[in-house]
């Protein structure tokens, strides 16, 4: 079973594209009409990105109902894979330092496991290993989540983040590490986060949302996201010296390749390459004072 998210995405993917030729038979579906949803779907603002995730869940409904490939290699959207990007460590330093005991031990949390949003929302006091310092993240059939993949997996974390728990879970009411008010699974993670560096004051000040909201005066930067987590715990552990397919492990990716991108920007900004970069152009000179 797909995540709920998922879910509504796909359906939605889909109901944009029935709006259009729900009447039609899937056979009678042709190139023409989806080039003209792809068109339509750019001139709703949509990113190229997107429209290729349209376009291959549609294109996917296509194929498993026995549909020969309609779109032509060139038809589909181009687009540039984004940019891995990572908190630096004074970013952090100071989210954490405007954050309540909840807010710190939650978005370190999510920093030392590098657990999906989805994994965290459902992580529960049986899956913290406190003798051994290990969280694991598991499908909780309870709550209708499914691991991306179904593969359980097992990181370590650090001391201090355990000792936190401990206080955190001595006053909990509730299986769950981070619930709701009321108790239930915890939706609101991302706002929360969002909220939190507008209040430590460390939005970019430049972004603006679909929906025309600027950062410069609202809790909705962008450079704020629950995924950049992961990106950072792999950094730091790459400039630590653990092997790629240790981190994949950890990150859960099926795809070494992935990992491998997420590291690649790290390298980038690592001080090893700064070193490797200033050394090859040590002929240029330094500029004079005048
Ligand atoms: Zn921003």
């Amino acid at each position: 079973m797909r995540a709920a998210k998922t879910f509504a995405a796909c359906k939605n993917m889909l109901g944009l594209f029935a709006g259009r030729y729900g009447s039609r038979l899937v056979a009678d579906i042709s190139r023409n009409d989806i080039l003209q949803h792809m068109l339509h779907l750019k001139a709703k603002g949509l990113s190229d990105r997107t429209v290729f995730n349209h376009v291959a869940r549609i294109n996917s409904l296509l194929i498993g109902n026995g549909t020969a490939r309609v779109l032509r290699p060139a038809d589909w959207p181009r687009y540039d894979e984004k940019v891995v990007s990572a908190y630096h460590p004074d970013q952090v330093a100071k989210l954490l330092q405007a954050a309540t005991t909840r807010q710190r031990i939650l978005f370190t949390f999510f920093l030392a496991t590098s657990f999906r949003e989805q994994e965290v929302t459902h992580c529960t006091w049986d899956d913290v290993d406190f003798r051994n310092k290990v969280i694991s993240a598991r499908s909780k059939p309870a709550y209708k989540f499914r691991l991306k993949d179904k593969e359980e997996r097992s990181v370590p974390v650090p001391d201090s983040l355990i000792k936190e728990l401990e206080n955190l879970k001595a006053g909990s009411q509730s299986s769950l590490l981070f619930p709701s008010k009321s108790g239930a699974p915890n939706r609101h993670h991302l706002r929360e986060l969002q909220r939190l560096a507008f209040h430590a004051g460390l939005n970019c000040n430049s972004c603006v949302t679909r929906g025309g909201q600027r950062c410069s005066s609202k809790a909705v930067c962008r450079r704020w996201g629950l995924h950049e987590f992961r990106r950072t715990l792999a950094t730091s552990h790459a400039e630590a010296g653990v092997p790629a397919t240790t981190i994949q492990r950890w990150l859960g990716h099926s795809d070494l390749t992935t990992t491998l991108r997420y590291l690649a920007a790290a390298d980038l900004r690592s001080d090893r390459t700064r070193s490797q970069v200033n050394a090859s152009f040590s002929f240029l000179e330094e500029p004079e004072c005048r």
